[in-house]
């Protein structure tokens, strides 16, 4: 749960409370910040609880389908638990937002809007963030200003994220936690930074990953077993490389602007700037196989038929909804992925060894 949430705010004099807002989605954090407020990452919140089953509850005893995205449920849990008086919902992102945001509204929150434009184009984007700002009652100018303030956060985060898959010395649990913390900074940037400087010394000292181990992606929504899912592949022989969809939280390529910042994500856009992305930390990042989650009940998941024909390697979908742990079934499967990936690396590294050597003969 987030807490003393006076500490060194942006904007805010030193111990002065600022209210927080919260967020059901990625949004412009620096205009919120700019205006007054303090984002809390709703979703966050939800999957970092020690029980989350209790948001997702509530949600049902009020009238949500128990057949429904239980991260949408969590959402509207944590929001009435926390007390918060305003959230910003963003149209257009999640078909669920059609019930939770009247289902909110109904219960007193106040609901503002924020919408990404169609296209990944940075004049459009510009617009959208001028609405927020005008509607927060704050200028892009001093929204500016927090984004300058934001970036060494962010930068940190980055630094983490490269050291996972560049020198093998982060783990797959810790990089989804950072990444993943961005996008609010779990109610202070400082603070952020003081634990992202604590653990990139602690992993200084660290022996690197093995050139054995199964080196992952994992893209699509952070599943609510995260926690039990990165413990167990790594018991398995298996480092989690690339955080798809947690790594554009930390807004990877920041740009000179605001608009060019939020102009350069891939979720809200085309699914092809998402695949672009996908393929192009896949051969980077030298992955071997891909654990694809997809979320029961979210029309925003990538069709796992479109990500294998993309990304041309082994992948295995794990569909998930309200389980908090990983299963026996699911360890089952993962075990015999992880043995497939493995033989088909191995190969794969013996004939460039022989086409190597044969080179070498041939010259
Ligand atoms: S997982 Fe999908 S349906 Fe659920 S809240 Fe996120 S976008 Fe909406």
């Amino acid at each position: 749960m987030h807490d003393g949430w006076c500490c060194a705010t942006i904007g805010a004099s030193k111990g002065v409370t600022v209210e927080k807002i919260g967020i059901t989605a990625q949004v412009p954090i620096e205009v919120l910040i700019a205006a007054g407020y303090w984002p809390v990452d709703l979703g966050n919140v939800f999957l970092a609880d020690d029980d989350p089953g209790r948001f997702v509850q509530r949600a049902e005893e009020d009238g949500f389908p128990i057949r429904s995205c239980a991260r949408t449920k969590g959402i509207y849990g944590v929001c009435l638990e926390l007390g918060l008086k305003t959230v910003i919902g963003v149209e257009g992102n999640c078909a669920s937002n059609t019930l939770l945001l009247p289902m909110l509204k109904s219960q007193g929150v106040r609901v503002l809007s924020f919408a990404y434009p169609d296209q990944a184009n940075q004049l459009l984007v510009q617009k959208k963030l001028e609405d927020l700002a005008e509607q927060l009652g704050t200028t892009l100018h001093r929204a500016e200003s927090v984004r300058e303030e934001l970036s060494e956060a962010r930068g940190l985060a980055l630094q983490i994220d490269d050291l996972t898959w560049s020198e093998g010395l982060v783990n797959g649990w810790e990089n989804h936690k950072s990444l993943l913390d961005t996008s609010d900074f779990s109610g202070s940037h400082i603070r952020y930074c003081d634990e992202a400087r604590q653990l990139l010394q602690m992993v200084s000292q660290r022996r690197p990953y093995s050139g054995d181990c199964v080196r992952l992606a994992y893209v699509g929504a952070p599943a609510l077993f995260a926690w039990d899912l990165y413990h167990f592949l790594e018991s398995e022989g298996a480092h989690v490389v690339f955080n798809e969809t947690q790594r554009q939280r930390a807004i990877p390529n920041p740009g000179q602007s605001l608009a060019e910042q939020y102009a350069s994500l891939t979720r809200p856009y085309l699914i092809s700037h998402r695949l672009r992305d996908i393929t192009a930390e896949l051969k980077a990042r030298r992955v071997d196989g891909i654990i694809h989650y997809n979320q029961a009940f979210c029309g925003r998941e990538l069709p796992a038929m479109l990500l294998r024909r993309t990304a041309g390697m082994p992948a295995i979908t794990l569909d998930g909804n309200d389980e908090y742990g990983l299963g026996k079934r699911a360890k089952v499967r993962l075990r015999h992925f992880l043995e497939v990936v493995r033989r088909l690396r191995d190969s794969e590294r013996k004939i460039s060894d022989f086409l190597r050597s044969e080179r070498r003969v041939e010259r």
